[in-house]
């Protein structure tokens, strides 16, 4: 899957929420996404499809909670958005045709300004408007910044979205596939749920809990059709002392690590959270091969 002219790379997609981000990419990959180990190379993103074609390969990014104002998100949010935008080499900025540019799409400018990426203007929804509509929209957006591409689409019906994929690619550079044909995307939402757990309790238990603690996540179910993302995650120390800390007084500290990680995890994934937390001993869990990997 390589040769002179292959292309491969990776595009961001960003918007407000319900612009139609998921259908868009469900239409371009044409299956249903399935879930493969993560690889080292992406741990900081997500990586939510890779459409693999005969001549190039394209992987998508999202970033979560970058529509938020600054003062909304915390750092590690706002890191993980700018770093996805900067790591893309393309990105698409998905509205819709049924309203005007609102507070939220100025924010992605701005972080898409700093980002200096190329980036497509994705007008989506298009099947709910008359035409007559569209052109002054693509004016009233073109005045905020300076798109490469202007694609009026319907994620839903499908209308452009091959010709899409196909100018995505032109801006793509020339070079080998990242990830094996059968890779659709990668488990990295897992990866950062264990890392902000972990940061909570550091952040809580102050200097009392050393790095030996661990964060295995045990159960995570995506969003099902109530809204609700279920994470079942086990931390595990060395030490029944360590054990106790967490826990805390009648399960004060643990209730606390809980609901401020519940509330980072809910921004981050856009969905609401189900968060079941347990508190395991494992003597020399460094030396286990299994919790390692
Ligand atoms: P996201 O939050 O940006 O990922 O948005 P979703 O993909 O979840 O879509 C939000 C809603 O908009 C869903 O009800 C979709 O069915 C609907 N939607 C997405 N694209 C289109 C489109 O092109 N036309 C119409 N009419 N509805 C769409
Ligand atoms: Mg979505």
């Amino acid at each position: 899957m390589s040769g002179k002219d292959f292309r491969s790379g990776f595009v961001s997609i960003v918007g407000r929420p319900n612009v139609g981000k998921s259908t868009l990419l469900n239409r371009i990959l044409n299956e249903k996404v399935a879930i493969v180990s993560s690889k080292p190379q992406t741990t900081r993103n997500r990586i939510v499809g890779i459409k693999h074609l005969k001549d190039a390969q394209i992987i998508f990014l999202d970033t979560p909670g970058i529509h938020k104002p600054k003062f909304a998100m915390n750092k590690r949010m706002v890191k993980i958005a700018m770093e996805t935008l900067e790591d893309g080499d393309l990105i698409l900025f998905m509205v819709e045709a049924t309203s005007p540019p609102g507070i939220g799409d100025r924010f992605i400018l701005e972080e898409m300004k700093r980002a200096e990426k190329p980036v497509f203007l994705l007008i989506n929804k298009v099947d709910l408007v008359k035409k007559e509509m569209i052109l002054p929209l693509i004016d009233e957006y073109s005045r905020l910044m300076d798109f490469k591409e202007i694609v009026p689409v319907s994620a839903l019906k499908g209308d452009n979205a091959e010709h899409l994929v196909e100018t995505m690619v032109k801006y793509l550079p020339v070079g080998e596939s990242f990830y094996p044909d059968d890779m659709v995307t990668d488990q990295t939402l897992r990866f950062m749920a264990a890392e902000i757990i972990r940061e909570k309790i550091f952040k809580k238990t102050r200097e009392e809990i050393p790095y030996s603690v661990a964060v295995l996540i045990e159960e995570f179910l995506e969003k099902n059709e109530k809204g609700l993302t279920r994470i079942k995650a086990v931390i595990i120390v060395e030490k029944d002392s360590q054990k106790g800390i967490i826990i805390g007084k009648s399960g004060e500290m643990l209730k606390a690590i809980g609901t401020e990680a519940r509330q980072d995890l809910e921004d981050l994934i856009e969905s609401k959270v189900f968060l079941e937390l347990w508190v395991k001993v494992k003597k020399d869990w460094r030396q286990d091969e299994n919790i390692l990997s």
